[in-house]
């Protein structure tokens, strides 16, 4: 057995899951219980590696092209939202554009990242909202990663997350977004429907890379 063969998957834990595609540098394997798509631990980049290629995407949070692919989240979210609620930005990058538009419209957020903005202390706190924009798709361990914003949640409280999704194989093979090496972890419309079935609420699809997920009361 290979090491990609035997590790099991990031978001389920299961161990059945299958060869779904290759490119020159890596595999891709597919989970058969959440339908995850995920490249195999010994593909991943070391942190230095990763963090040098986050420092070439300094995103601007005044540009008005990024901020209009940013309301594609927060538009439908703060439509969620009493006025003053508090939130996280999970993953927020070096430049947090998302947690100002989002304190522009009035709430409270703070932000972590664990390259730029690690402070863990923000765990230990309760939020109304929780965001995460492009953020799943770079995760090593999102079973565990999802699980604890899901615990970070107040009842009634919401999950936004952006990733673009899986849709079919051969979609996938010429899809530039697994090209990115630091993206790891590749979703479809089944996987979040599982997720939110473990979470025993319904996850809301919104366009093509959005999705929003209530926390039961
Ligand atoms: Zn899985």
């Amino acid at each position: 057995m290979t090491d990609a063969e035997a590790s099991s998957c990031p978001l389920c834990g299961s161990t059945l899951h299958a060869h779904f595609h290759s490119d020159r540098r890596r595999d891709y394997r597919r989970c058969q219980t959440c339908h995850l798509v995920f490249v195999p631990p010994p593909y991943h980049l070391t942190a230095a590696r990763e963090k040098a290629e986050y420092d070439l995407h300094h995103n601007d949070p005044h540009d008005p092209g990024y901020r209009a692919f940013l309301g594609r989240l927060c538009e439908p979210l703060t439509a969620c939202l009493t006025s003053n609620s508090r939130g996280l930005d999970f993953g927020c990058g070096p430049g947090p554009a998302l947690a100002l538009m989002l304190r522009q419209a009035g709430h409270d957020v703070s932000v972590y990242d664990p390259f730029y903005a690690a402070d863990e202390r923000v765990f230990a706190d309760r939020y109304h909202f929780i965001t995460a924009t492009e953020v799943v798709e770079h995760l090593a361990r999102p079973g565990a990663e999802l699980e604890r914003l899901w615990r970070c949640l107040l009842p009634g409280g919401w999950l936004g997350v952006m990733t673009k999704l899986v849709r079919d194989r051969e979609a996938f093979a010429n899809w530039h977004y697994k090209n990115d090496p630091t993206h790891i972890g590749f979703y479809s419309r089944q996987t979040f429907t599982w997720l939110a079935r473990q979470w025993q609420t319904d996850m809301r699809f919104i366009g093509d890379d959005v999705m929003l997920v209530q926390k039961p009361h």
